[in-house]
């Protein structure tokens, strides 16, 4: 297991020990909540909600392509890619990370992600929330595994799950 997956390493993330000598890197959930869930409404209003999510979906991936190669390509080569996630999401507070299943024909993962930043204890409405999450997940295993993946929420908070559930393949 690494100790040294640490999101406060990548650059344009810049000095938080400088920045915010009395705050440090802590915030409430309510706040991450209120700055993604504003930011959705109005992109909602202005692209519709298919566009919105793809872009939340392309930002996620971007940011997974970002943290695999600021952070996790320079673990040992034979590091355990999903123990990793798992200590990385957890030290994040993001959620808490599980293989669920894994089919060796398919090349398919589930996951299980409990109490996710984006959605756990929401008020359900039918909708999954988390494609900033898909997008996250699919970066991560395109760069590991060097094969496109397409990562799709099967379940959430929101459509009525006690956790998020994840589903990434290799793009056929
Ligand atoms: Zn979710």
């Amino acid at each position: 297991m690494s100790n040294h997956v640490d999101t406060d390493r990548l650059d344009f993330v810049g000095d938080l020990k400088k920045g915010r000598p009395t705050l440090g890197n802590l915030m409430r959930v309510s706040v991450y909540r209120l700055l993604l869930y504003s930011m959705k409404a109005v992109m909602i209003e202005e692209l519709g909600k298919q566009k919105t999510d793809e872009m939340f979906y392309a930002a996620g991936k971007n940011a997974g392509q970002i943290i695999f190669r600021g952070i996790l390509k320079d673990e040992s080569k034979d590091f355990d890619l999903i123990e990793t996630i798992r200590d990385m999401l957890f030290k994040c507070r993001i959620g808490i990370f599980e293989v669920k299943q894994y089919d060796e024909a398919t090349k398919t993962f589930t996951f299980v992600v409990k109490e996710d930043l984006d959605c756990s204890g929401m008020p359900i409405d039918g909708e999954t929330k988390c494609s900033f999450d898909e997008g996250l997940l699919s970066g991560i295993l395109s760069d590991y595994f060097k094969v496109e993946y397409e990562t799709t929420e099967i379940g959430c908070w929101a459509t009525g799950e006690k956790s998020c559930i994840f589903r990434s393949a290799p793009v056929a």
